[in-house]
């Protein structure tokens, strides 16, 4: 219980105004660096796969060869 100008508020309270954020980590398929899939701008989609990338230049890479980044991918990549 926590006690706010005298006012008791239950744990149930406080939890209900928590905010769950739920971020959703992936891999970079050219560099393996870690991405962000929300607000990602750099997206491809190959074979109906949709692929994030950390930097611009990653996306342009994928986008000029995709066969050769789907078959070999970063070692990173999962
Ligand atoms: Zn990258």
């Amino acid at each position: 219980m926590l006690s706010f100008l005298g006012v008791k508020y239950s744990e149930n309270l406080i939890s209900k105004a928590t905010v769950v954020i739920v971020i959703i980590m992936t891999k970079d398929i050219v560099c393996g660096g870690d991405v962000t899939e929300e607000g990602c701008d750099w997206t491809a989609e190959f074979n109906g796969k949709k692929y994030y990338f950390d930097v611009a230049g990653c996306q342009t890479s994928f986008e000029m060869n995709p066969g050769h980044y789907i078959t070999h991918p970063h070692p990173n990549y999962k």
